[in-house]
């Protein structure tokens, strides 16, 4: 029985992990992990995060092929092909601090397999790394062992948290990179093996090892690409009247162009997009491509751009002060069907809003109060922020409370803000929410996801991200 053992059981390492030991019955998954907390959630009714069919899955295989452990070394010695899954944050210090990955954790891991291997090895890597990683990590395995074979494969995740379980079970591709060796290619076939159980072959693309490293860089550079250049429209399209659901309609028919990820917000979220577009930013400077550089910068710029315009039009419309208002905040996980939080959007709107002093009132149906506390008074982001996205004060962060139903942060507010598509949002009794309401009550739709039409028919004054303004 082939044996396979993830280092990291997080996002990635725990549903890819799950799938793989689902749909392959005759392999034995181990995923692994330094956190304990986390692993003792991976072996409990209630998992570490949430994503729709995650748990039905992980019920199916769990202590038949599929195990979650603490004993890092054991499995990983035992294991004939490592997956590592860690997580490859922006560096805080030193040098490229703001910019490059920090392989701390991924070094420490291969340090280690090279420690305990006593058999040849396929060492994959699934976690985002700078384009060239599996040189430096071959270096490290070959110089800490002898006698043995670590074959380096990169192996991109593309799964979206929300849909992880539905991309991982139907993906667009899967992507292996490895050496042009005879060794590299027996190792790629084996990991194409383990993904033909569910995936048409003709879905698996093969490429050389700096391909697959730098698409992974590559795809979240133009899926943030898209969304910033959407919300850029947005701006725009407040300015002349033009509604930037009917452009994005509008193009999104050229076939060229395609209509998904056309949708304005209050900007894009999540661990991955602009730590990897900050690595791409890094890359490009490291080999003196100082315009490409700047080029992909600047989509973050936007995005950093809308959150302030955001914050900018809910302090304009409530005539220039929210100092003692109330507003509640209606998602504040970066995307919905998720409860991660990693880079929301919410968090700089949130502390934009609290540096004007506003009284907030947090609803997410899946994010806990001290997870939004912690979030709102974290240090300042690696980014440059403007003044007034700043953390949040101890003194700022008793403005918030974070409440378990949407009425309930909706009762007595000036204003509402949507930051996070949750379906519910769309479907609230916003009539008895609007009697509950401080006159006139506002609304700030950050995601589109509320009608309008109907809202202003209630009394509600709205503003839309794109869409033309009430007068
Ligand atoms: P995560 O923080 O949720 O999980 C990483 C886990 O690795 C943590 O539980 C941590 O304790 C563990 N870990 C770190 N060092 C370890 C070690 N030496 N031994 C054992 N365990 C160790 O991160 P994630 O969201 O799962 O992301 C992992 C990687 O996948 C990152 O590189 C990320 O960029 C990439 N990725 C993430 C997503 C996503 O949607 N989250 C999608 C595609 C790719």
């Amino acid at each position: 029985m082939v044996k396979i053992c993830c280092i990291g059981a997080g996002y990635v390492g725990g549903p890819t992990m799950a799938v793989i030991a689902l749909k392959c019955p005759d392999i034995e998954v181990v995923v692994v992990d330094i956190f304990e907390p986390r692993i003792i959630a991976w072996n409990s009714d209630h998992l570490p995060i949430y994503e729709p069919g995650l748990d039905d899955v992980v019920k199916q295989c769990r202590g038949k092929n599929l195990f979650f452990s603490t004993d890092v070394e054991k499995h990983v010695a035992e294991a004939d092909i490592v997956f590592v899954s860690v997580n490859t944050p922006t560096k805080t210090q030193g040098l490229g601090a703001g910019k490059a990955a920090d392989l701390t954790y991924w070094e420490s891991a291969a340090r280690m397999i090279a420690d305990v291997s006593k058999t040849d090895k396929i060492v994959v890597e699934k976690s985002t790394v700078p384009v060239k990683t599996a040189e430096a990590i071959e270096k490290i395995l070959t110089h800490n062992s002898k006698g043995i074979n670590f074959q380096i494969l990169s192996n991109p995740e593309f799964l979206a948290e929300g849909t992880a379980i539905k991309d991982l079970f139907n993906p667009d591709r899967v992507l292996i990179g490895g050496r042009e060796t005879p060794e590299g290619q027996k190792a790629i076939h084996a990991l194409k093996d383990v993904y033909a159980h569910w995936v048409p072959v003709e879905q698996i693309i093969c490429t050389n090892l700096w391909s697959a490293e730098l698409s992974k860089l590559a795809a979240n550079a133009f899926l943030a690409q898209r969304i910033s250049s959407v919300n850029a429209m947005s701006a725009l399209c407040e300015a002349t009247g033009a509604d930037v659901s009917q452009v994005s309609h509008a193009i999104g028919k050229d076939t060229r162009i395609g209509s998904k990820f056309l949708n304005a917000s209050v900007g894009f979220g999540g661990s991955c997009f602009q730590k990897d577009i900050l690595n791409l930013v890094y890359i490009c400077e490291c080999n003196g491509l100082p315009e490409v550089a700047s080029y992909w910068k600047q989509v973050i710029q936007v995005n950093e751009y809308q959150k302030t315009r955001f914050v900018n039009r809910v302090v304009s419309s409530m005539f220039n002060t929210i100092s003692g208002k109330k507003i509640a905040i209606l998602g504040f996980a970066f995307k919905k069907d998720t409860g991660d939080t990693r880079e929301t959007p919410a968090i700089g709107v949130c502390q934009g809003l609290l540096g004007d002093k506003a009284m907030l009132r947090i609803y997410d149906p899946q994010v806990s109060q001290e997870q939004i506390q912690r979030d709102l008074s974290m240090q300042k982001s690696e980014l440059d922020r403007p003044p007034h996205l700043q953390p949040a004060s101890p003194t700022a962060i008793k403005q918030v409370a974070c409440v378990w139903d949407a009425y309930e942060a909706a009762k007595g507010a000036h204003g509402i803000c949507i930051l996070t598509e949750w379906d519910e949002f769309k479907t609230l009794d916003y009539q008895k929410i609007y009697d509950d309401m401080q006159k006139p009550a506002f609304v700030f739709d950050g995601r589109n996801v509320v009608d309008a039409e109907k809202l202003r028919e209630i009394g509600f004054i709205v503003y839309s991200i794109g869409k033309p303004l009430d007068s």
